[in-house]
């Protein structure tokens, strides 16, 4: 089971920060969730995030084109869903 290998360790998503250990290139996600990574897309390796925190404001920080700008092939949770891994609620 592979477990702890976030900051966060609840079932919610999550804001993400991610920092590509080869290519020291950073990006962040509010589609972040426990235990899962998500590839650099220059590298192709699984990045943990380094640094999580609760999306306080569901309609703030990640509101608009999320769904557009989040890169589904990348994200092991897309991938381990089959489907976008956000709230599909507002994906309409
Ligand atoms: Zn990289
Ligand atoms: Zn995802």
């Amino acid at each position: 089971m592979s477990s702890g290998k976030t900051p966060y360790q609840g079932d919610r998503r999550c804001f993400g920060e991610y920092r590509c250990p080869e290519c020291n290139r950073g990006w962040m996600s509010a589609n972040s969730w426990a235990n899962t990574g998500q590839q650099c897309q220059n590298c192709s390796i699984v990045v943990y995030p380094h640094t999580q925190r609760p999306l306080h404001k569901p309609d703030g920080l990640d509101k608009g084109d999320v769904s557009k700008q989040h890169p589904q092939h990348l994200c092991e949770k897309c991938k381990r869903l089959g489907h976008f891994c956000g709230d599909r609620d507002r994906y309409h």
